[in-house]
């Protein structure tokens, strides 16, 4: 049965669902089926350092890249298939309703691509987002350093002019998400001690092979290594690579954050009903009801309402999307990382509830593979709040520019 908002689809918006599912049921790998939630961040990740093993994935991405769909809403003339944000919609929407991932997913698409279409040159365009289409090369984001992270504005990498053409980088970046498995990363640099420090701060891209760059794993409490400390020791780094002007990279700085809080926003955003059927299968498995309404009336209320904010959120990422202006995200996208990753915390924490004990989970034989993950799910959510950008920081840009409200001195 159709969604709502398909039954008031225009005429050719169905004819290109009807496409799409065609396409699809055509081309995609059978052993894809059913395996994806297909958020922005579920798929091959691509890279020249971790090709996929699976030739299914590579089908995949060479059948969509074919029609510019790994990219579908960039233009044609980058790799992308120049459709509309509705138009883009029904493909991801179709793809999740046979759970295939996206083709290729990453920084590439999520921050650096949409940030080099709004402020790169021809060149960089030209360079890099056919690359990324691809997947042929993978990002990541050298924002944060031991002393600039909610203080984004203090980074202090020197970025020193050598002869015309060039810069030599030196210093340290920290929190660099997969930075051992990247081919490229996009970096905030000071160039200009002397002035007021959002004004002396250039956006420079930097191939991850140049040398004197290394990254260095930070294994966490877990076991786990998602992060990196990467070291900059007289990087030499082509003039050409800035993107936008010496000196006022902080303006990229902010757009590249908009995309980022926004795919933050919609990589939580959930299509309707998957709230409610997580939740009930939890209850289902670890509360004695089998069958029939959750025995406890006050968990069956927090999962009915945790489900319905679900379901409004999900609208409103659809419309923003569709009534978005060209350019880049907004203040929205404050508001929204801040609503999405909230959200999915109190998602969470409903689930544990429902799971008790058995969502206490970290090894041995009394949890199923179900529990663990699911546990690991739940602690992953808390940092949701922090990357990209802590929560208390979104607040102050809603209060500042949303609000207007005067900054307390
Ligand atoms: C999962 C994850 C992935 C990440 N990936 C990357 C990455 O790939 N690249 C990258 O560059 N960075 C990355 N980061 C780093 C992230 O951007 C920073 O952690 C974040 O900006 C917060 O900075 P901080 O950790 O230095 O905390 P701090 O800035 O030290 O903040 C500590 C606490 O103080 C609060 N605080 C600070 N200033 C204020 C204020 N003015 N008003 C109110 N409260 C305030 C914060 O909200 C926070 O609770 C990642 C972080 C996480 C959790």
């Amino acid at each position: 049965m159709s969604e709502p908002s398909q039954q008031s689809e225009s005429a050719e918006l169905r004819e290109f669902r009807a496409e799409m599912r065609a396409f699809m049921r055509e081309e995609a790998p059978k052993s894809l089926l059913g395996t994806s939630p297909c958020g922005p961040f579920d798929g091959y990740w691509g890279g020249k350092l971790h090709p996929p093993v699976d030739p299914d994935v590579l089908r995949w991405r060479d059948v969509t890249l074919a029609r510019g769909l790994t990219a579908p809403t960039w233009p044609k003339a980058y790799g992308g298939a120049g459709l509309s944000y509705a138009h883009a919609k029904v493909f991801y929407d179709e793809m999740r309703e046979l759970g295939l991932p996206r083709p290729v997913v990453g920084f590439g698409f999520a921050m650096i691509g949409p940030t080099l279409l709004q402020f790169g040159n021809e060149e960089q365009k030209l360079q890099h987002l056919p690359a990324i289409c691809a997947g042929e090369i993978r990002w990541c984001q050298g924002y944060s350093e031991p002393n600039a992270g909610s203080d984004l504005a203090n980074v202090q990498l020197a970025c020193e002019p050598d002869g015309p053409d060039h810069f030599i980088l030196n210093g340290q970046k920290v929190w660099t998400s997969h930075a051992d498995r990247s081919d490229w990363i996009f970096c905030l640099a000071r160039t200009d001690r002397s002035a007021k420090k959002q004004r002396g701060i250039t956006f420079i891209l930097v191939d991850m092979r140049t040398e004197g760059v290394t990254p260095r794993k930070i294994e966490l409490i877990s076991g786990a290594s998602p992060f990196c400390e990467t070291f900059f020791e007289n990087v030499r780094v082509p003039r050409s690579n800035v993107v936008g002007e010496v000196n006022a990279g902080w303006t990229v700085a902010k757009a590249l954050l908009g995309h980022e809080r926004s795919m933050i926003g919609q990589s939580i955003g959930r299509d309707p009903g998957s709230t409610q059927r997580e939740l009930v299968k939890l209850a289902r498995k670890h509360l004695d009801a089998a069958e029939g309404p959750i025995p406890d009336p006050l968990l069956r209320d927090r999962v009915a309402a945790v489900s319905m904010e679900e379901a409004a959120f999900q609208l409103t990422l659809d419309r923003l999307a569709q009534s978005r202006a060209a350019g880049g995200p907004g203040t929205e996208s404050s508001i929204m990382k801040i609503a999405a990753t909230e959200l999915k915390q109190r998602r969470f924490e409903t689930g544990m509830a429902l799971a008790g004990a058995q969502g206490l989970g970290w090894e041995g034989d009394a949890f199923d593979e179900e529990d663990l993950a699911y546990t690991r799910e739940w602690l992953r959510s808390r940092a949701n709040t922090i990357e990209g950008g802590s929560s208390e920081v979104q607040l102050n840009i809603i209060a500042k520019q949303v609000l207007g409200l005067p900054e307390v001195k």
